[in-house]
C-alpha cells in the first residue's frame, strides 16, 4: 500500500515542502505513530460496509488508516490552510472526502444524510483538538446521530471524568452525559511522544459503544441534566444544600428533605455519591413537586 502519511520523517517533509505553521489555537498535535492510530483504527470496528467520521484530520494521518478500514469516510477541518495537503496526501483514497469547516456549526444531520446513508453503521474516529473536546462530544451526543460508536484521542483527565463511577472525585456530570448515551471504555494510555509537537498534557483513547436505550428512564432530559447540574454546583456541598439554592426557597425548602427521603436519598450525602438512577429517580419526583 501507500506510505504511511503518519512517519516523522513524511510528516516533516511535508509541513516544510508547504511551509505550514502549526497553530496550537487550533490543537494542531499530528500523530506520528502508525501503532497508535491501528490501535484507535481498531477500537472502532470498521470494515467495508461501514463509515467513519473524522474531526479535524490535520494532514491526513489518521484518514489514511481510516480510509484503509472503512467503506467511506468524511473528515471536517476547519484550517484552511491543510486542504492543498490533504489534497496530496488523499489522493489516493477517492473514497475519502475533507469538508471545510467548524465541526460545532456544521449540520452533522445533513452531513450523514448526505455522505453515510449507504453504510451499515458509522463511527466517529478523531484525534480531537484538545480545546474544544467536550462541546464536541456533548453535540455528538446530544444530536442523537445515529452512530455505532465514537474512538476518540482526549485528554487522560477528560477520559478518566468520562469513565468515572459514583464515588470519586473524576465523577461529575459529565460522567453522567456521557454514560446516559454510551458505554465508556479506556481502550489505550498514549505518552507524550507520539504527537508532534508534543502536547503538555497525557492522553488518553477512549471508546463510546453508543446505547441504542437509555439506561434509565428519564422523562424530561433537560431537567434531568439541570438537576445533575445543580447537585454538582458546589462539590463539598451535600445535595440538600445544593438543590435547595437552585429549586427552593426559605419558605419551601423543608420539603426537598422529604422528597429526597421519597427516593431513598440521605439528604446528607454528596452529590458525587449518586448513581445515575438515582438522579432519575430524583429528578422525577422534583419535576412532580414544582409543576
Ligand atoms: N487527525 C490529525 C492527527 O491525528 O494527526 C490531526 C489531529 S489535531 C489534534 C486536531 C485537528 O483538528 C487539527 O487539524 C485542527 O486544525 C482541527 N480542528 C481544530 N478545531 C476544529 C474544529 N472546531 N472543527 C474541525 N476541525 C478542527
Amino acid at each position: 500500500g501507500a506510505e504511511d502519511i503518519a512517519s516523522p520523517k513524511r510528516t516533516n517533509d511535508l509541513l516544510k515542502r508547504h511551509g505550514f505553521k502549526l497553530k496550537k489555537s487550533l490543537g494542531q498535535n499530528f500523530l506520528i505513530d502508525t501503532n497508535v492510530l491501528n490501535k484507535i483504527v481498531g477500537a472502532a470496528e470498521l470494515d467495508k460496509t461501514k463509515g467513519a467520521l473524522e474531526i479535524g484530520p490535520g494532514i491526513g494521518a489518521l484518514t489514511q488508516q481510516l480510509a484503509k478500514a472503512a467503506g467511506r469516510v468524511t473528515a471536517v477541518e476547519i484550517d484552511q490552510r491543510l486542504l492543498p495537503l490533504l489534497k496530496e496526501t488523499l489522493a489516493p483514497y477517492p473514497h475519502a472526502s475533507v469538508i471545510h469547516g467548524d465541526v460545532l456549526q456544521v449540520s452533522l444531520n445533513d452531513l450523514f444524510k448526505e455522505h453515510f446513508s449507504e453504510c451499515s453503521g458509522v463511527s466517529v474516529v478523531a484525534n480531537l483538538p484538545y480545546y474544544v473536546t467536550t462541546p464536541i462530544i456533548m453535540k455528538l451526543l446530544e444530536e442523537k446521530l445515529p452512530l455505532e460508536n465514537i474512538v476518540v484521542m482526549i485528554q487522560k483527565e477528560v477520559a478518566e471524568r468520562m469513565a468515572a463511577g459514583p464515588g470519586g472525585k473524576e465523577y461529575g456530570s459529565l460522567s453522567i452525559a456521557v454514560q446516559y448515551y454510551c458505554e465508556p471504555e479506556i481502550v489505550a494510555i498514549v505518552p507524550h511522544t507520539v504527537f508532534i509537537p508534543q502536547p503538555n498534557v497525557d492522553s488518553a483513547v477512549i471508546k463510546l459503544k453508543v446505547r441504542q436505550q437509555p439506561p434509565v428512564d428519564v422523562e424530561d432530559e433537560d431537567f434531568f441534566f439541570d438537576v445533575i447540574q445543580a447537585s454538582f454546583t458546589q462539590r463539598r456541598k451535600t445535595i440538600y444544600n445544593n438543590l435547595s439554592a437552585k429549586y427552593f426557597t426559605k419558605e419551601n425548602k423543608g420539603e426537598l428533605e422529604g422528597l429526597l427521603r421519597e427516593a431513598g436519598i440521605e439528604p446528607s450525602r454528596r452529590g458525587e455519591t449518586l448513581s445515575m438512577q438515582e438522579y432519575a429517580e430524583l429528578s422525577k419526583r422534583l419535576k412532580a413537586y414544582l409543576k
